[in-house]
Order: structure tokens, then sequence, then C-alpha cells
């Protein structure tokens, strides 16, 4: 092996940088070359290729977003896309190609090692809603900023005496809405996972105010229903005046925390480890504190649960 490609994929997700600079330098303390692709599987199509050295990936560890950006590409769900996706990385006379992205970019590199090309996945996407990993990375910093932003809601919810409803980000996983629930102590929380009554929600909602409560905190996964149906749910059910704010891009934002920059650098580096011992098809992941490898169609075959203990806590602790 002489030379890898890398690119990024899918919805951006801080620490993305941070592996990118991982592969990179961890490539070339292994005597190989690395070509980076613009735009994913957009840019691999189109030839958009530039070679990564140790300097130009240098004072990226700490940036939000991605420098190879990313994008979403329909061609290269097709199987003449992924058929020329692979000539054009014979033509860049590449090796092997490591994908950081979501588990949408991974059945993108799943194609092309179906073809018989080298692959390696890195898991990034704010949402960890994908197995054979613990985290992925941007998932420890998005719960940050989730929280940072709840926390000044809750200074505002507690001095006016009102009902928020906080909409996180989370189409088909409510990772980020408990993690960020149980982080800032909201009431209830709403995740895609499980169903809700509205009843039910408006009976805790009512006891908690019996108990005292002035204020309270709704979390809802964007993938549960829009906040604002929420509110008018609220209103129409039991006259709930509701506050709402939708963070909407703003978690995918910023700096990654120390925990992403980290476990970045780690899977960067792992990635490399795995594709020098030909373990090809493959995705890296953090299992118990480890670097873990498992064939790449885990992160979306096995199903990653969310912790019923957790959903359990935010009912027991927002009392
Ligand atoms: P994420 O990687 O964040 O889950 P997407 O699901 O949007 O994001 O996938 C990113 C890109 O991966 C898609 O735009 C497409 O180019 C590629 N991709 C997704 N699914 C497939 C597939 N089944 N076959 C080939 N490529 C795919």
């Amino acid at each position: 092996m002489k030379r890898i490609g890398v690119l990024t994929s899918g919805g951006d997700a801080p620490g993305m940088n941070a592996a990118i600079r991982s592969v990179t330098r961890a490539a070339i303390y292994n005597n190989l070359d690395v070509i980076g692709f613009r735009r994913g599987y957009e840019g691999l199509l189109e030839g958009d290729g530039i070679p990564l050295t140790v300097s130009s990936v240098g004072g990226i560890i700490h940036r939000g977003g991605t420098i190879l950006r990313t994008a979403r590409c329909d061609r290269f769900t097709t199987p003449e896309g992924v058929r020329e996706g692979f000539q054009r990385l014979k033509a860049y006379d590449i090796d092997a190609l490591v994908v950081i992205g979501g588990d949408g970019s991974f059945r993108g590199a799943y194609e092309l090692h179906k073809l018989g090309f080298p692959v390696v996945g890195i898991p990034g996407t704010i949402d960890n809603d994908m197995a054979g990993t613990d985290c992925t990375i941007g998932f420890d910093t998005a719960c940050n900023t989730a929280l940072q932003c709840i926390q000044k809601l809750r200074d505002t919810a507690s001095s006016h005496e009102r009902l928020f409803i906080v909409e996180v980000m989370g189409r088909a996983a409510g990772f980020l809405a408990l993690e960020a629930a149980v982080a800032a102590g909201a009431e209830c929380v709403l995740v895609p996972e499980q169903p809700f009554d509205i009843e039910q929600l408006c009976k805790k909602l009512h006891y908690a105010k019996e108990r005292g409560k002035t204020h309270s905190l709704i979390i809802v996964a964007e993938g549960v229903m829009p906040a604002s149906e929420l509110a008018h749910k609220l209103k129409d059910t039991a006259s709930y005046d509701a506050r709402i704010i939708v963070l909407g891009h703003i978690q995918r934002g910023g700096s990654p925390s120390s925990f992403d920059a980290v476990l970045a650098s780690r899977l960067g580096g792992g990635a490399i480890e795995a594709l020098l011992r030909g373990e090809y098809g493959t995705m890296v992941g953090r299992t118990s504190g480890k670097i873990v490898t498992n064939p790449i169609q885990v992160a979306w075959e096995e199903k990653k649960g969310l912790d019923a203990d957790m959903m359990t806590l935010v009912d027991i602790l927002g009392i």
C-alpha cells in the first residue's frame, strides 16, 4: 500500500477535521501518501482530489466543520456512480479509501468494498445512531452545545415561570435529545424511538405544577414532531402556553470538545492501523474505551438502542 484517499461525507460533525488530521499524519508516519477528496463522493466523481501533507492539516484540530467540505451525492447511490468512483480511485493510484461520515456514507463505502476496493469507515455524526461504536465523532460536542443553550433558556424559564419546548436534532434517533435532557435536568424528553401520548405528557406537567414547579423544560427530537406542533397540541389538550426554541444547525458547529478531539484522533490512527493490518471493509469504533474494528455494515445492520435506564431517569429526576 502506497497511497490512500480520505473524504468526509454526509452531515458535518465537530471533530471531522481532527479525524482528517489524524488519518493524514498517521498515514504519512507509515510512509503512505494521502489524497483528500473535496465534497465527499461528489468530489471523488469529479476528480477533485488534493494532496494532504503534515503541514496542510496543521492548525485544524480545533476547527468545526470539515476542511475537505462535505456533500450529498445522488449519483454515487447508483451502480454506475460507484463504478465511476472506483475508476477515479484507480486513476489516482489510490490503494485504499478512508470515509469519514454517517451510515449513509458508510453504505457508499460498502459498495466500493463490494467491488473489491479497500475501505475503512470512521463514524462521524452528531446523531450517534451508528452501531459498532459507543460514540460517534461530534456527538459529545453537539450535546455540550445543546446543553449550553438549554441552560441559558432555563434561566429565563425559571425567572418568568414558563414552559419551554426545545427542539434538538435527531430525525430517527433520540441520543442527543436524551443526553441533553438528562444533562439539563429537563422534565420530559420525547424521542423518535418511543411513542408518546399527549395526555400523559399533560398529566406529568400538571403533577409537576401541583407539586410547586413553576417552570418546565421539554426536549423534543425533531423526528418526533416540530416544537411548534407540540406547542399546539399542549395548548389544545390542556391550555398550556409553551415557548418554543429550535436549536437547528447551531448544534452541528463549533470546536470539538476534548472528548471528540481525542476520539477523532484515536479513530483516525485506528483507521490507518486497520488498513495496514489488511482489515478492509471495516469501520473503526470505540467500545468500552478500546479502539475496535467491525465489518462496516454493522453500522446500519445492528441497531444501537437508546439506554432505557436513561429514559427512566428523566422521569425519576423530572418529578
Ligand atoms: P450520512 O453519511 O451523514 O448518513 P447521507 O445518508 O446523506 O449522510 O449519505 C451521504 C452520501 O453517501 C450520500 O449523498 C450518497 O452519496 C452516499 N450514499 C448513501 N447511501 C448510499 C448507498 N446505499 N449507496 C451508495 N452511496 C450511498
